[in-house]
């Protein structure tokens, strides 16, 4: 199988930052499947298609291609500067809670695995639990809910706080921590410290 490192955790807990540096450190790609569920949210406030409604959602979701490198978009259309719309953040966890919108982007997200030869780290919500149950190394990131909110900058720490409540409370799929996922608290840490610690774990698994 394909090397596939797998990082799930709240938001703002570093998982896209640390992804990056890990991809550019071991030569791998970078699934933001973040970005992915963002990218479909604004295609549909785009098209106004009810946030709420699983039929319409997952009707969408399977009739678009929603691609991240090198950058993000629908359709070849770049949706890059939308990402976190006030409005996007907003709406984001409804369409996130859609079991037949999540199947959608499930597939599309292994899809993407299957594509990449040299291997991926993959971020989000349900990877170490759900997109890719036998990822070579599972990382759950935590931090402070101030650091978290800080680092998030422009997202106010309620919207901050409501999106983890709804990602970690809803049915399908929902946040949280895999029984064989290690743990990293980022607080207050280095990136370049966080990257050696786990290519240290990643030495110790392959
Ligand atoms: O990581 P980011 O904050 O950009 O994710 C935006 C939203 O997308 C999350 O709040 C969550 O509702 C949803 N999401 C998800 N599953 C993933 C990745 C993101 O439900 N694997």
């Amino acid at each position: 199988m394909t090397l596939v490192i797998a990082i799930d955790g709240p938001a703002g807990s570093g998982k896209s930052t640390l992804a990056r540096a890990l991809a550019d450190r071991l030569g791998l790609d970078v699934l933001d499947t973040g970005a992915m569920y963002r990218a479909l949210t604004i295609e549909c406030l785009r098209r106004g298609v009810n946030v709420h409604s699983d039929d319409e959602v997952s009707a969408l979701a399977r009739s678009i291609t929603v691609t991240t490198l090198p950058d993000v978009r629908v359709d070849g259309r770049y949706v890059g500067d939308d990402l976190r719309r006030p409005d996007v953040n907003e709406a984001v966890s409804s369409v996130a809670a859609l079991p037949g919108a999540r199947s959608a982007m499930v597939e599309a997200q292994r899809a993407q695995a299957f594509a990449s030869p040299r291997g991926l780290v993959a971020e989000g919500r349900d990877l170490t639990t759900v997109v890719f149950p036998d990822a070579t190394l599972k990382i759950f990131l935590t931090a402070d809910l101030d650091e978290r909110a800080r680092r998030r900058g422009d997202e106010s720490r309620e919207s901050v706080e409501r999106r983890d409540h709804l990602d970690s409370t809803r049915l399908a799929s929902p946040l949280r921590r895999a029984d064989d996922a290690r743990v990293l608290d980022t607080t207050g840490r280095r990136i370049g410290d966080l990257v050696e610690e786990v290519v240290g774990w990643l030495e110790n698994t392959t």
